[in-house]
């Protein structure tokens, strides 16, 4: 069974894919002539991930699965939230990471605590698969690592790296989308049924 991932971003991509070698399911991109996904425009992870998986499988006439993800940090009352991949006005990772360390930049440990979201969204045909991960930690005040992306050169894990400082496998042992996937994968049947 083919059912498409509705990301442009192929190390996602990489990551479902990898996650579910021992499935009977073969996920893939969207086509390149499916220039741009819609905005998103939710006001959850939810209605996000919702958006981007109605629209492919509308469009493709195939199941999908859309994901929104992002980093709420408890002191900022979940600050970025759905808007973590344009938090800084350019948008740019490294821009999202200096602003949020100034805006903790008088907050002390242990009130820095923070966690990555994910929200996977299956839909096909009207039905529709959802399941939640999540991934708890804290943000530093420096940068450290070289791997990753995002916020990862900022977010201390529970066992004391930063994400960035973990290789591929490691962090998607305990990733967030890992978590969500692993449970929307028990899910998929319910939707292709
Ligand atoms: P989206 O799910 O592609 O919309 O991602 C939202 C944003 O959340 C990304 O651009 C990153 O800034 C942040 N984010 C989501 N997942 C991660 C992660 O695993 N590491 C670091 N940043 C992440």
């Amino acid at each position: 069974m083919k059912i498409a991932i509705a990301t442009k971003n192929l190390g996602k991509l990489k990551e479902f894919q990898e996650l579910a070698k021992n499935t009977q399911y073969e996920f893939f991109p969207i086509p390149a002539n499916i220039e741009s996904l819609p905005p998103e425009t939710g006001k959850t992870f939810y209605e996000n991930a919702l958006i981007k998986a109605k629209f492919i499988s509308d469009t493709l006439e195939v199941p999908a699965i859309g994901d929104d993800s992002g980093l709420e940090v408890d002191i900022l009352n979940g600050e970025p939230g759905i808007y973590s991949a344009r938090y800084a006005d350019s948008g740019q990772d490294r821009d999202n990471c200096l602003k949020l360390l100034e805006n903790l930049k008088a907050i002390k440990d242990p009130q820095r605590t923070a966690r990555f979201k994910c929200c996977l969204v299956g839909f096909y045909k009207g039905k529709i698969i959802k399941s939640f991960g999540s991934l708890d930690g804290e943000i530093s005040t420096e940068f450290k690592g070289e791997n990753g992306f995002g916020y990862d050169p900022i977010f201390i894990t529970k066992s004391g790296f930063h994400l960035a400082e973990l290789k591929k496998e490691e962090k998607n042992l305990i990733s967030h989308r890992s978590a969500a996937f692993t449970k929307l994968l028990k899910e998929i049947p319910k939707l292709i049924c």
